[in-house]
């Protein structure tokens, strides 16, 4: 028999993570709502309190809805395994808190999501974990940051005002050679644009409430992981209780069939889009590494299979009432934290408030757009008439 080709990721979404005839051939597993699992036996219940037991154990520790979901995950991602939590903040600090130990040193890039950024700062802090930040485009002259105590770089790329673009494998070639861990939050390129394992990272964490999940109606994380560093994540999912709920996977299971269709095409709408903004004269810059010539261009392109929906633009100097009375008007796109969702949002940043070792000065305020499923025609009208309100 030749070896067949592996499939492509747009089939991979509608397979994986199912198993028609374990349920009486329904397409999809159903929502599992079960906290104990009953045992015949006394012999089947001391199996399964010595982890003997290959079956369900207990609603905590892995419900089918869930499994599938983690499972594919997994897979699509190349990682060992992943494991389901009840946010992407969740996905974000647990691995800070499973794979660190007081003593040790955090490396986490200077634009980190706001609340991971809390989380180090006051929890990790706390715990007697040192913490310092850097330049996001540092690549391999991150050695410098490194101390003897150094475990783990935690990334984020792009970066979710600003989009800069890391360069993974220098960075973790780096903290390799010196011992530590690469942690990724890859919610941007989800696991079909950004193949984080294949970069060097040992874990790969996502807000699967954005584009996997796909509807702004659930909240989610996924951790992914390696085979050596899944059994500490694991441990610290298990010891605390931190499974996601059976329904909030079966809707990331029903968003992920349709991920790699959504993506394709909310990925072409906000090309194009980034390509309209460039043009306008009230625009200075477009901030996304898809776009060719926008910063982190060509190492988006070594590394990336796809570019998503979420980019950042400058204006040139504007007053905070032109950039509301533009926003406030706008009618098909809405104002709301989060993304990654069918809808189009659009909202005002502050990218230089959250930094430290890292300055932003591009020349003026900044917008950020989520593209969703809209025709982009009509997007393209309504920012046509928002923009026009920036001078009017
Ligand atoms: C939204 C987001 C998170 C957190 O996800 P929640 O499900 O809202 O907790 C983490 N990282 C990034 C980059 C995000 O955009």
């Amino acid at each position: 028999m030749t070896a067949k080709r592996p499939r492509k990721p747009g089939t991979l979404v509608g397979t994986l993570g199912r198993a028609p005839r374990k349920w009486l051939g329904a397409v999809s597993t159903p929502v599992f709502h079960a906290s104990t699992i009953l045992f015949p036996t006394v012999a089947e219940l001391l199996a399964a309190m010595h982890g003997e037991h290959d079956g369900l154990t207990y609603g905590l520790h892995g419900l089918p809805t869930v499994t599938d979901l983690q499972n594919a995950i997994a897979e699509l991602e190349g990682g060992h395994a992943a494991l389901a939590v009840p946010s992407g903040l969740t996905a974000t600090t647990l691995p800070l808190l499973a794979l660190t130990k007081p003593g040790d040193h955090v490396l986490v890039t200077d634009v980190v999501y706001g609340p991971t950024r809390r989380f180090c700062e006051l929890h990790l802090r706390r715990l007697g974990i040192e913490v310092s930040y850097y330049d996001p485009l540092v690549g391999s002259a991150i050695e410098r940051e490194f101390r003897a105590n150094t475990k783990l770089v935690f990334v984020e790329s792009p970066g979710s005002l600003t989009f800069e673009v890391q360069d993974v494998s220098a960075i973790a070639a780096v903290a390799h050679a010196r011992n530590a861990l690469v942690v990724i939050d890859n919610t941007w390129a989800t696991p079909l644009f950004f193949r984080a394992f294949d970069h060097g990272v040992d874990v790969s964490v996502h807000a699967a409430t954005k584009y996997i999940a796909g509807h702004s109606d659930v909240l989610l994380g996924v951790i992914v992981a390696s085979a050596a560093t899944f059994p500490a994540l694991h441990r610290m999912w298990t010891d605390m209780g931190i499974t996601a709920s059976a329904d909030e996977c079966f809707l990331a299971l029903r968003g992920l069939r349709t991920l790699a269709t959504r993506l394709d095409r909310q990925q072409a709408s906000a090309l194009k889009i980034a390509q309209w903004l460039r043009e306008r004269p009230e625009v200075k810059e477009v901030l996304h590494p898809g776009l060719p010539g926008a910063r982190g261009h060509a190492l988006w392109k070594r590394d990336f299979k796809g570019a998503t929906s979420l980019f950042g633009v400058v204006l040139h100097p504007v007053s905070e009432t032109r950039i509301a009375a533009m926003l406030d008007g706008l009618e098909l796109f809405s104002m709301g934290f989060s993304w990654g969702g069918f809808e189009s949002l659009i909202i005002p940043t502050f990218p230089e408030r959250s930094r430290t070792v890292t300055t932003w000065a591009p020349g003026g305020p900044c917008l950020r757009l989520a593209i969703g499923l809209e025709d982009p025609d009509d997007l393209i009208e309504d920012l046509a008439a928002g923009v026009a309100r920036l001078t009017a």
